[in-house]
């Protein structure tokens, strides 16, 4: 049964595409209580209760890309565009270092006017200020040789959700010209030159099923990233899947606690997407095996202009307010935020 399945992964961290299938499709309430509290304990067992956190600087929203799901895709003509510029996003760090934050994540859309150079003399700027921060890129698909560029500028870490490891499934939440087997490609280029790897997907994201779902998981098995990104799919108005209903807490919580067992030492944040569908959605995401936030850091001005869904949250805080904001809500499950780069944890030896 599911019970034993669920069981059994908290063991080996290991199971067939098919049993991964067995469990979303047969689990009962009982059963997903079960996994959270396998999670759970697996987390404290290599994490303890504290909890890492990143601050998230959204530097552009210019993309050239189309992605059927988001807000800031190309064709939106509702979307006001905006640049940081390097002394911005410097500024957003000195607030960030100051808040206590030791990891910065540049995001942005694939904004071509952010060429390699301009890249590597921001990022190189970070690095000389803040020797003991890491510094994380999510900045979409780019060619082996740029991503080597970064590395050795002093990127630590890339973030690029696979979205889905079901190929017709990317390619219905794509336009043709994004490919499955590049973005495939991407994430081993990435993981070869040596940088911490973040892959993730959306959780009820339109055409997902549990096929696809558990081809995700198995995915994730195999890959072995450092990181997984997960957070509910939520339409925005002016998109193709504006109409589409939103992924669902239960199911996220759910998946969470599934890649806690899979990895026991996966750096797995409770999104901002989780914290938008629901008020205690990033503290349920803790409970279920997440272990890291990751709070804006753009400048307040800036924030509502970054919207890939509808409702976000944070839009109108400081970042010193969002960050006071998670403290309480953390200190209320009994977690903490740690001042820490927050690197993977070493595998423990018994696994
Ligand atoms: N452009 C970079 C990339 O694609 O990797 C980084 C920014 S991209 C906007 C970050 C992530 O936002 C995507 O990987 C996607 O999973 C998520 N996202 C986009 N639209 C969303 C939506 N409507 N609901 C939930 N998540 C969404």
């Amino acid at each position: 049964g599911v019970s034993e399945l669920l069981q059994l992964l908290f063991e080996k961290h290991h199971l067939s595409l098919s049993s991964y299938e067995k469990i979303l499709r047969e689990r009962t309430k009982e059963e997903e209580e079960l996994a959270r509290s396998l999670a759970r304990e697996c987390t404290e067992k290599h994490y303890g209760r504290g909890v890492y956190t990143r601050g998230l600087i959204e530097f552009t929203n210019f993309c050239k890309n189309n992605c059927h799901y988001c807000g800031i895709q190309r064709d939106n003509g509702e979307v006001e565009r905006y640049r940081l510029s390097k002394e911005e996003i410097l500024s957003c760090c000195e607030e960030g270092y100051r808040l206590g934050f030791r990891t910065f994540v540049m995001q942005g859309g694939e904004d071509p006017y952010f060429t390699d150079e301009r890249i590597v003399d921001i990022v190189s700027a970070i690095r000389k200020a803040y020797p003991d921060c890491a510094i994380t890129l999510s900045i979409g698909e780019k060619s082996g040789e740029s991503y080597e560029k970064y590395f050795k500028a002093g990127v630590n870490r890339y973030l690029l959700r696979h979205e889905t490891a079901d190929e017709a499934h990317y390619q219905y939440l794509h336009p043709k010209e994004l490919s499955w087997k590049k973005r495939m490609r991407c994430l081993k280029e990435l993981k070869e030159i040596g940088f911490q790897v973040g892959c993730g997907f959306m959780v009820g994201s339109p055409g997902q099923t549990v096929k696809t779902l558990a081809k995700d998981l198995y995915f994730i098995q195999e890959f072995q990233p450092d990181m997984c990104g997960i957070g509910p799919f939520i339409p925005q108005h002016a998109t193709k899947f504006a109409k589409e209903k939103a992924g669902s807490l239960g199911e996220t919580l759910f998946l969470l606690a599934l890649l806690r067992l899979i990895k026991p030492n996966l750096l797995l944040p409770a999104t901002t997407a989780l914290g938008t569908i629901d008020e205690h959605g990033r503290e349920l995401g803790i409970l279920s095996g997440a272990n890291v936030l990751m709070p804006n850091l753009s400048p307040k001005e800036v924030r509502k202009k970054y919207l890939l869904y509808d409702n976000k949250i944070c839009t109108g805080d400081e970042s010193a307010q969002c960050k006071a904001d998670l403290e309480k809500k953390m200190k209320a499950i009994g977690a903490e935020l740690l001042v820490d780069r927050g690197d993977a944890r070493k595998e423990k030896e018994s696994e």
